[in-house]
């Protein structure tokens, strides 16, 4: 293809001077701007207060790489999976989960994973390439535009949770949450935001001195160093001595509660000894541990624990003052759920 610029790799800056360049106002630059990010257009045909023939200069030198959500399923709770092909034909999936008051996205931060935990599916497909910000910033618009079409209401909450490991994409995260939660873009208050980390120590230490407002939730499933390292591999790099002390950093600085992802799973991480290590993990910030249901995977090598033992979790965390939640899967019918996202054909 010819040498045509991805105009939504420019700044609003950039795109100013490109304008000013050419002979035109940087105004001009404003308004484009818009039409990129507040308003998603995907074409320059539908910039309608653009005269025609900048409309195609804009056209001979740029290109809008937007994303196509090229098949939707809709699972029997509700929930909407989206498989979105990307401008080189690659594709990611998000997540459209609603409840009574709220819908959220589950959004992809990679194409792939690069990461080895074994009870994801995605782990299983190789990384190809990081996303860049406005594919990010497409799916939760996809999401949006759903949300109002099916529930008659806005998108209210975003999870980085989809494929990919957030903080292997850091820049283009960062980046994508800049447009969503400004006035310029979504609007949306980083409040609502939540990325999800399987713990890169280096990467929590560097968000929490940029101050970042949004959540941050941790895929925890064991504070034993040699239990989660034989169910996560990557853990033997990144231990949970410094796991822990990068959110001590990070709990200091933002003063944010630090919320932990964990299954448990029958004979991995389902006896006393496992319990009291999460609970002496979690003892330095205030916590809360998000209990979440195993969506197996595979051939039964993982299988959720008894009820009895998360009984045993929700009881100890409770009376050690831990915030904790038990979470249903949604979308499960769909392959929509936690960890189940491999791009399966249908
Ligand atoms: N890489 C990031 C973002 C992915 S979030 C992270 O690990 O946090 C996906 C969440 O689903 C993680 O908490 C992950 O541990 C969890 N998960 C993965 N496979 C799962 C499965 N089969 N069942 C339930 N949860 C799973």
């Amino acid at each position: 293809m010819e040498n045509k610029k991805d105009i939504r790799a420019l700044t609003q800056e950039q795109l100013k001077e490109f304008f000013v360049k050419n002979g035109d106002k940087a105004f001009r630059g404003k308004q484009v701007y818009e039409w990129l990010w507040q308003k998603s257009a995907y074409s320059f045909d539908v910039m309608t207060n653009i005269s025609k023939q900048t409309r195609e200069m804009l056209e001979d030198n740029f290109v809008i790489n937007n994303v196509k959500v090229d098949q939707m399923q809709r699972s029997s709770d509700g929930t909407i999976k989206n498989a979105v092909r990307l401008y080189d034909d690659l594709i990611v999936e998000s997540v459209l989960i609603p409840t009574k008051t709220r819908t959220t996205a589950c959004v992809s931060s990679q194409v792939g994973c690069s990461l080895d935990c074994r009870f994801c599916a995605t782990a299983r497909l190789k990384r190809m390439r990081n996303l860049k910000p406005d594919e990010i910033y497409d799916q939760v618009v996809a999401i949006d535009n759903e949300s109002r079409l099916y529930f008659d209401r806005p998108l209210s909450n975003i999870v980085f949770m989809g494929m990919g490991e957030p903080l292997m994409n850091y820049n283009n995260v960062l980046k994508a949450i800049e447009k969503i939660t400004s006035p310029e873009g979504l609007g949306m208050s980083p409040k609502r935001i939540t990325v999800s980390t399987s713990g890169v120590p280096k990467m929590i230490k560097k968000m929490a001195d940029e101050e970042v407002k949004f959540n941050l939730a941790v895929s925890l499933h064991s504070a034993i160093d040699e239990v989660r390292t034989s169910i996560m591999p990557f853990n033997a790099n990144f231990n949970l001595e410094s796991l822990r002390e990068a959110l001590e950093y990070w709990y200091a600085k933002t003063r944010n509660r630090i919320t932990y992802e964990y299954v448990v799973w029958k004979g991995i991480n389902d006896g006393q000894k496992d319990i009291d290590a999460l609970v002496r993990f979690c003892r330095f910030a205030p916590s809360k541990v998000n209990l979440i249901e195993y969506n197996p995977i595979d051939d039964g090598e993982f299988q959720q624990a008894s009820n009895d033992a998360i009984d045993k979790y929700v009881k100890t965390l409770e009376s050690n003052n831990i915030v904790v939640t038990v979470r249903r899967s949604r979308g499960k019918d769909i392959d929509a759920a936690c960890g189940q996202l491999a791009n399966k054909k249908v």
